[in-house]
């Protein structure tokens, strides 16, 4: 018997959906519907300063109105989060992850200072400030109440994991490099959880075969990858997809100003029409 597909789109409530989220979100449900598989929406909500109850109202609403449907009820990661305290308590319990108290002008008055600050694929990675604090002074700084995220010991965990490799449909077998990415958030300050985590876990909890998202999160496979091997999770296949441009061959993101759904909608346009474009292949 051929394995089930099961498919998923996570947009995260911050905003309206636009053409690129619509894209990604043909690509999970096309793939699942031609295998007859399942196709799961989940929202993704942990940041409590950004993400907004009617912006979730709104991902529903576009999602019908281009006519694709979702199996079972959306899953919100707000209500999961002691799923994700349970796999954070398990990173610490192996000694992989620690408390980091740095503001962000702390971290970025120390890149500042470096001469070479390491970089990675989303700019400069976290210099290690806390990493090498005694576990004394952790355990008084947070008795005292003092904020503080929780990050991945990256070198220390890809060591643990040893050799690591994933699939992506396009690049084919892929060595996982997480250690790129520096150390990581698992947790931040202001959740308990952090995008990595929620979403490794969640894949998994939801038994998520195929991971179809943008190739603007490619790089952050390698740290999912490697979170799959430390919590003992199956890692499922990737599909990263292109990304959308606009005429002027830019970027097609909400920064851009690209039309939301919602506009195009209130413009008239046929939402059949506007999906069989996406569908049709890049020029
Ligand atoms: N929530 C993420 C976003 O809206 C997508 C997460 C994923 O597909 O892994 O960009």
């Amino acid at each position: 018997m051929p394995e089930s597909v099961i498919s998923r789109f996570a947009p995260s409530p911050t905003g309206r959906l636009h053409l690129g989220h619509a894209f990604s979100a043909l690509c999970a449900h096309d793939l699942a519907r031609a295998a007859d598989g399942a196709f799961l929406l989940r929202i993704e909500d942990i940041d409590p300063t950004r993400c907004r109850p009617e912006h979730v109202a709104g991902i529903v609403e576009d999602l019908r109105w281009l006519g694709l449907g979702w199996d079972g009820e959306p899953v919100f990661q707000s209500q999961r989060l002691p799923l994700y305290a349970g796999a954070l308590g398990r990173l610490k319990a192996a000694g992989l992850a620690y408390p980091c108290f740095c503001t962000r002008a702390r971290i970025a008055a120390e890149i500042a200072a470096s001469a070479a600050a390491p970089h990675g694929p989303d700019g400069p990675i976290y210099p290690g400030i806390c990493r090498t604090l005694s576990e004394g002074e952790r355990e008084s700084r947070i008795a005292a109440g003092e904020a503080h995220a929780w990050r991945l010991d990256v070198a220390k965990a890809a060591a643990a994991a040893g050799a690591l490799r994933w699939h992506d449909a396009a690049a084919g077998s892929v060595a996982a490099t997480p250690e790129i990415h520096g150390d990581v958030v698992l947790a931040r300050k202001d959740a308990p959880t952090s995008y990595h985590l929620a979403v490794t876990v969640d894949d998994a909890a939801q038994g998520v075969t195929d991971v179809v998202r943008g190739q603007d999160l490619f790089a952050a496979t390698h740290v999912h990858r490697l979170l799959q091997a430390l919590l003992g999770l199956p890692t499922p296949r990737y599909h990263h997809h292109r990304l959308l441009t606009g005429e002027n061959g830019e970027r097609l993101a909400k920064r851009a100003g690209s039309p939301t759904l919602a506009s195009l909608r209130a413009d008239g346009t046929d939402p059949a029409a506007l999906v069989a474009r996406l569908r049709a292949p890049a020029a």
